[in-house]
This record gives C-alpha cells, structure tokens and sequence, in this order.
C-alpha cells in the first residue's frame, strides 16, 4: 500500500511561483509513488473572507486550473473540496478539546497572521483554530507526508502534538504523526521584498499570469536600493531578482558568475530583470498554454469524482475514530 500525502491551498486568489517553487512542484513528482490527496480549502479560507464567501467559490475552480496546468494528474492524484467533507468538521470538535487556548496562540504563523489582519481584539475563533481543523485534514486523510511552504512547519508541529495527544488519551494508535516534505526553496520571497509572497499581499506572480504582467512585475522587483548606478557594487542578498534566479533559472553557474559581476559593480539592474524576464516567460508559457486548454465542465467532474473518493476515506478513519473513543452508537 503507498503512503499517503494530504496537502492543499486556500481559493483566495491564483496561485502563484511561490507555491510552485515551495509545494507544487513536489507535489508533481510525489504523486507517482504515493497515493496523493489535494484539497482545495475553502474552509480555511472562510475563517479570514467568511464576508466575502463569494470569492471563495469562485477561485475553486481557478486554483484546480492551476493545478492541472502544472502537471497534477487526477488520475494520480485526488482533487477535492474540503467543506464537502463534513467529517473535518466533526474530527475538528474532538480535537478542540485537545488543544489549549494558550498554546494556539504561541503558533508563529497564526501570531505573524493575526498580526497582518490586525485583528487585535476581534480575532475571530474559526480564524485562531484553523491550525486545528488543518490537524483534522491532515489525519483524517491519514497521510503521512505534507509538501508545504516552511510557514506551515507550526501547522505540521501542531498537527503532530494533537496525534500523540488523542492517541494517548484514548489509547490507540489510529492517528498517524506526519512529516512535512519541504523543497529547496521553501519560502519564495514577495516582489516588494517582504518576506513571503502570498495572495492576500498581492505581491506575487501568478502562474496565470500574462507576458506583460509578468515582465511589469520583474521591473518592479525590490533590488539594491543603494544600488543607483549600474557602474557601483550591488547587493545579492536581500535582492529579488536574485532570490528568484535562484529558484527558476535553469543555469546555476551563469547565475554565480552574474552574482558576482553585480557585486564587483558593472552590472545594471535592467540586465538582470531582463535575463530573469526571459526565464520565467519560457517557464511559465507552456503552464499558460496548458490553462488554456482546460474548461470548468472538465474541473467540476474532477472535483465530484475526487470528492467521492476523498469522502470513502473519510468515513473509514472517521468510524475508526468514534471507534477510538468509544462513542460509537449503533
Ligand atoms: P493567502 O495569502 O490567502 O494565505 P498564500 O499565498 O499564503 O495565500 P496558501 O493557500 O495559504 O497561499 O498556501 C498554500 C501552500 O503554498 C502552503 O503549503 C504554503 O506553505 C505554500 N506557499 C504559499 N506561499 C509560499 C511562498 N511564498 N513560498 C513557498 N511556499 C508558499
Ligand atoms: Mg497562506
């Protein structure tokens, strides 16, 4: 039996480089070897746009696309929707008695989140236990493995306290401790600078992105600010550009030469967003064109056969867990 990999996105917006580079590139070559789950949380998306729930629905369908076009095969991998799973809700209800107010609000990311919606006061519950109902998704699809970003490593530590907790608790071994599967570049930073980009901060590039959204963003990638005259030394480190010649160019060894000319001075910074331009049009046309290809009849008939799928496993673990803890009715 393969092991099994449980990941997913919020349908918030397109999904972009970042989660190329830190999950779905992973996620392409694991799904050969392991028994793959994708779901699309829109759960998870409700707890900070459960005003706007529109939005949410709509980019289901957008996020499916873009994970279709980078190479995720329904046919290895199960696609589907977390809020048609009513089992997470439940698995999430028996954990929130596991998991204690104080030690929700020490998750870092959950701090670092809170801390960007200022919610201050008026931090909603579902958005504070999300890292919970992250918990259910994970074990309910008894995976092992997690292909993340490194600012889901909380949600894995967590995830995992929660296991050797209700295991303990119930004397049982039903719940399995997962491992996060990080890529090379875990965190791919923002074009502003800023230290993750995602889509909430709208600094990112899409994987759907066109050919002149694409060039206007490199051109207004953070650089060398100091940087003034293409003739000075510039700065490598901290610099956008380089950051993502790093991830997506295909020669490393221009890359360390062109690092150092920059840094000996000679070389503007109009070089070096042309040449990252020129790499990211060539990797990004064939995902657009495959897009292209793809209509939403076709993404909602892998979403209902995925969603079926996912909701048999469900109800096994789910029955296993009532199981568990002795709360089974017949
Ligand atoms: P939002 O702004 O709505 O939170 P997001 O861009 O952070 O959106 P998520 O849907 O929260 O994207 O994250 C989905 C997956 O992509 C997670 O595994 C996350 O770690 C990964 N990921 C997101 N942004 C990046 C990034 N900049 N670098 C590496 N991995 C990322
Ligand atoms: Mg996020």
């Amino acid at each position: 039996m393969k092991q099994k990999i449980l990941t997913g996105d919020r349908p918030t917006g397109k999904l972009h480089l970042g989660h190329y580079i830190g999950s779905l590139q992973n996620r392409v070559q694991l799904q050969h070897a392991y028994d793959q789950y994708i779901l699309v949380a829109d759960l998870q998306a409700l707890t900070d746009h459960f005003d706007h729930p529109e939005k949410i629905t709509k980019h289901i369908i957008e996020v499916v696309k873009d994970y279709l076009s980078v190479g995720i095969d329904p046919n290895q991998t199960t696609i589907f929707i977390q809020s048609r799973i009513p089992e997470i809700a439940e698995l999430t209800i028996y954990y929130l008695n596991l998991v204690t107010l104080n030690r929700l609000s020490k998750n870092p990311t959950v701090k670092h989140e809170m801390h960007q919606k200022g919610y201050r006061e008026a931090m909603p519950l579902g958005f504070l236990c999300y890292p919970i109902s992250q918990a259910a998704d994970i074990t309910l699809f008894q995976a092992e493995w997690v292909p993340v970003g490194d600012d889901q490593l909380p949600m894995i530590e967590q995830t995992n306290e929660i296991v050797r907790r209700f295991n303990r608790i119930y004397g049982t071994k039903v719940l399995k401790e997962c491992k996060a599967v990080l890529s090379k570049t875990s965190r791919l930073v923002g074009i502003d600078g800023k230290s993750k980009c995602s889509k909430s901060l709208g600094n990112a590039i899409a994987l759907s992105d066109s050919p002149e959204v694409i060039k206007q963003k490199v051109f207004q990638m953070y650089t060398d600010p100091n940087h003034i005259k293409a003739s000075h030394p510039g700065r490598v480190e901290g610099n956008v550009v380089f950051a993502y010649l790093d991830a997506f160019h295909s020669d490393q060894e221009a890359i360390a030469s062109l690092k150092a000319h920059y840094r000996r001075g000679g070389l503007g910074d109009v070089v070096i967003k042309n040449i990252l331009n020129d790499s990211l049009q060539l990797f990004l046309a064939p995902i657009r064109e495959k897009r292209n290809c793809l209509n939403d009849k076709m993404v909602k008939e892998i979403l209902h056969h995925g969603t079926a799928k996912a909701a048999q496993l469900a109800k096994k673990t789910m029955e296993m867990v009532r199981e568990a803890m002795r709360i089974k009715f017949r």
